[in-house]
């Protein structure tokens, strides 16, 4: 062991830095080693919930934990900083309020829109990415509404609203907006003819790879409560209330545009010299950083190979949550001596959700679950994670029981 206490500095409150967090406090002692945990806000948030934030159907308070609610500060020290760049040679983090030093390094800081250049992407359209981001978007459809209602001659295009992707994300928040149309055309009272749900996918299939029946299932239950899909069809420019898409440059008017199209590791990696591959850091077997030892990169800033394909897992919570157990455990052989572990995905399935009590999924060897059972299932995925994150009572506080 060092000398002195190592400092093992975990970067980011999301899934991975999160139970990365917890596991390092199962594997030391206070006397063995001191921890802190670096975030940007003094709240964890449900990352796996932000798509029904961003459509109103479920309160922000929900979405957020206090993370000194589930990580005692008298065990670790819990920093409300933003981080701008990692020193990796000097072992070093630059915050912006602070410098701090550290022996080993887990980096958690999750995921950033990828935009692909696509021209007027970043300027012109919403994306769900953070509490406030989705918070925004909600208010924006809200407000779009309130001006349709009240202005003279409102544009019709102002309650279109079109979803840019149909992967997982964009399905999820699809099916939340089917949800929550209906309430707000209620609520401002406009009929539901005048609002368009369109979704935009480069793919001809939504959820390209993902099994077929599920994707038919999916595809029926979204148009049934009015999603229009465009399939086969490039977004190639955003505007600031129109898109442009496909061979033949159609514009297409939207008041309200969600950018889902992709996903990359957060900037703050590249900037930091990490070596980038497709957006994110190819990391070791044990979960380290390629020629860094003493950093590992864990959730969505990471690619872990799958041996079996030879091809990355797609990073989700699910995973993230499964690296801090290795990642945890190869900080402590690093102190104490021992073999390093190998990270091994166990796949326990994918649930999509599909809004109010409908969802779809494969679970465990592949069974297929539809409708209130595999909104069920979701919500004790959702559940499993606050049970290991903060035990039963976090559960009762936050947890989801009915399929809807
Ligand atoms: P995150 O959960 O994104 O956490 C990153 C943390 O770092 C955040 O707390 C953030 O505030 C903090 N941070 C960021 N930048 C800084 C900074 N500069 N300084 C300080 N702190 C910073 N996966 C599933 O397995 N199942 C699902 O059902 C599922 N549903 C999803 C639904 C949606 C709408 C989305 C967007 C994703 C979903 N995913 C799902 C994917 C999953 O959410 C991600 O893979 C997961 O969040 C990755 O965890 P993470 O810990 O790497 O990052
Ligand atoms: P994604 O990369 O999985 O999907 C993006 C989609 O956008 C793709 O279908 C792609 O073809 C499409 N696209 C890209 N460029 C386009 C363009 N110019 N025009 C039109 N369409 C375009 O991204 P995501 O859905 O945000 O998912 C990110 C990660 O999070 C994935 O690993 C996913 O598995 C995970 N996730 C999982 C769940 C779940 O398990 N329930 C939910 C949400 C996200």
């Amino acid at each position: 062991m060092a000398e002195s206490k190592p400092k093992i500095v975990v970067l980011g409150a999301g899934y991975a830095g999160m139970m990365t967090t917890k596991r390092l406090m199962q594997q030391f002692t206070p006397e063995e080693a001191e921890l802190t945990l670096v975030n940007k806000h003094n709240y964890h948030y449900q990352t796996t919930w932000l798509h029904e934030l961003a459509a109103g159907t479920i309160d922000v308070n929900r979405t957020r934990i206090m993370i000194s609610d589930v990580i005692s500060p008298k065990r670790v020290n819990l920093i409300q900083d933003t981080v701008l760049k990692i020193n990796k040679e000097e072992k070093t983090v630059e915050l912006e309020h602070d410098k701090i030093e550290y022996d080993y390094l887990v980096i958690g800081l999750g995921f950033e829109k990828a935009t692909f250049g696509i021209k007027g992407m970043e300027e012109h359209a919403f994306s769900i990415q953070s509490v406030d981001k989705s918070r925004m978007i909600r208010d924006h459809i809200e407000y779009q509404f309130a001006q349709y209602r009240n202005l003279p001659n409102p544009d019709p295009s102002m309650l279109t609203i079109v979803v840019g992707g149909a992967g997982f994300t964009g399905i999820e928040f699809l099916g939340e907006l089917a949800e929550r149309i209906p309430v707000l055309c209620k609520k401002y009272d406009v009929p539901r003819s005048d609002v368009r749900i369109i979704d935009i996918e480069a793919m001809d299939t939504i959820l390209p790879g993902f099994d077929p029946e599920l994707l038919t299932y999916a595809t029926d239950s979204l148009e049934a409560r009015g999603v229009e899909f465009k399939l086969g069809t490039m977004i190639k420019e955003v505007k600031a209330n129109a898109v442009i898409v496909g061979e033949d440059n159609q514009e297409i008017k939207a008041g309200t545009i969600v950018w889902t199209g992709g996903v990359q590791a957060n900037r703050i990696i590249g900037e930091s010299g990490f070596e980038l591959t497709k957006g994110k850091v190819n990391v070791d077997p044990t979960l380290r950083a390629p020629g860094h030892d003493d950093v590992y990169i864990l959730g969505d800033c990471a690619w872990v190979m799958n041996k079996e394909t030879g091809r990355p897992y797609p990073p989700t919570a699910q995973i993230a949550i499964q690296e801090a157990d290795i990642c945890a455990h190869n900080i402590k052989t690093s102190v104490f001596g021992g073999t390093l572990k190998e990270f091994s995905f166990d796949n326990k399935g994918t649930v999509a959700s599909l809004g109010g009590s409908d969802a779809m999924g494969t679970v465990f060897d592949g069974n297929k679950l539809y409708g209130v059972a595999a909104k069920t299932m979701k919500n004790v995925i959702d559940n499993r994670y606050l049970f290991l994150l903060g035990g039963p009572r976090l559960v009762l506080r936050k947890g989801k029981f009915r399929p809807f």
